[in-house]
């Protein structure tokens, strides 16, 4: 019996030495002194030996299982010990170190020239107006002097909801809005999203930003619609620039014409980004239909306006030289974190 106890004890104290966790060290513990363990086993095997023999074993016992539960103690308080230690270590604060920057949204490059196109117009007392993009067909196509066989409605295939409600295809229905309205004079801006069912490419994407302008007044000239958009150019692209007239057709302005810049670039002497031109076009523009003042309930004898229309993304590209339309769309940290 007495050997047993001894082997038993051995045993315990060189598995107990050569534990490596907590653990293990738990299996241990269970193992010779758990209910089933081997010290309990011996305690059990007491019954055979004689009474006067039992106390001397039976002191035995509780030394071999002390000597077993003070190591185990023992070994436990070290192994957390050494955890501390490691954990203190792994969470050491370098109070030395550069302090973590918090990083700063800032706006993007459609929404920087977005804001500078309406600082200019507000600049020359224009009110900045905006519309639903859904929209119904009247106020996107019909309004404008774009009749439902009208072929300009396919250029601008959209998105319908159903027959008469769809995805704005320009921005031009919150100038019907507010011509509505009837409050005369008008000078106003309407910047904002549009769509238009094309294939996404280096210049195409189904979802873009117009900026749309109109005046309304009575003495309306071409002289007028000149002179502000000559001012809007020098103001945006710098004071040297200078404009460029174009006859062209549009459903909702009579007469029509599309305006080029000079190349901000080469400054109109001609360059790889002007394709040689040294002129770059910018916007669309015309005197504002008597049709479309007369849908809208303004006496066109009285009354003459002009209205200009610019696709964002198109100044923004050329603002910063980018080449990719879908650059801004991409959400790249990368390319955003430039501007
Ligand atoms: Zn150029």
């Amino acid at each position: 019996m007495k050997e047993r106890l001894n082997r038993i004890q051995e045993e315990a104290i060189k598995k107990i030495q050569a534990s490596k966790d907590l653990n293990e060290l738990n299996d241990i513990r269970i193992h010779f002194l758990g209910k089933k363990g081997e010290l309990t086993t011996v305690l059990k095997g007491m019954k055979d030996i004689s009474p006067e023999e039992r106390p001397v074993v039976g002191q035995i016992v509780n030394k071999t299982r002390e000597t077993i539960e003070e190591l185990l103690e023992e070994t436990r308080l070290q192994m957390e010990a050494a955890q501390r230690e490691e954990r203190m270590k792994n969470e050491v604060i370098d109070v030395t170190l550069p302090a973590k920057k918090n990083k700063l949204g800032h706006r993007h490059p459609n929404t920087i020239v977005m804001e500078e196109v309406e600082g200019i117009f507000i600049g020359m007392g224009y009110e900045v107006v905006e519309g639903p993009e859904v929209e119904y067909d009247y106020y996107n196509f019909e309004a404008l002097n774009i009749p439902a066989d009208h072929p300009a409605k396919d250029e601008q295939d959209t998105f319908y909801i159903n027959k008469n409600i769809l995805l704005r295809s320009q921005t031009s229905p919150v100038q019907v809005r507010v011509m509505e309205k009837g409050e005369l004079p008008i000078r106003m801006l309407a910047p904002g999203r549009v769509f238009r069912s094309d294939e996404v490419d280096a210049t195409h994407s189904p979802s873009f930003h117009q900026i749309e302008g109109l005046v309304i007044d009575k003495n309306i000239t071409f002289a007028d619609l000149k002179g502000t958009l000559a001012e809007f150019a020098k103001q945006l692209f710098g004071p040297e620039t200078k404009v460029k007239f174009r006859p062209h057709h549009f459903q909702f302005t009579e007469p029509s014409a599309e305006m080029d810049v000079t190349c901000f670039k080469c400054g109109g002497s001609g360059c790889r980004f002007c394709k040689g031109s040294g002129w770059v076009e910018i916007l669309g523009c015309g005197m504002v239909h008597p049709n479309v003042l007369k849908m809208s309930g303004i006496d066109s004898e009285k009354y003459s306006g002009f209205a200009f229309g610019m696709g964002l993304e198109r100044i923004t590209l050329f603002k910063y030289e980018i080449d990719d339309m879908r650059l801004l769309y991409e959400n790249d940290n990368r390319f955003l974190s430039q501007f």
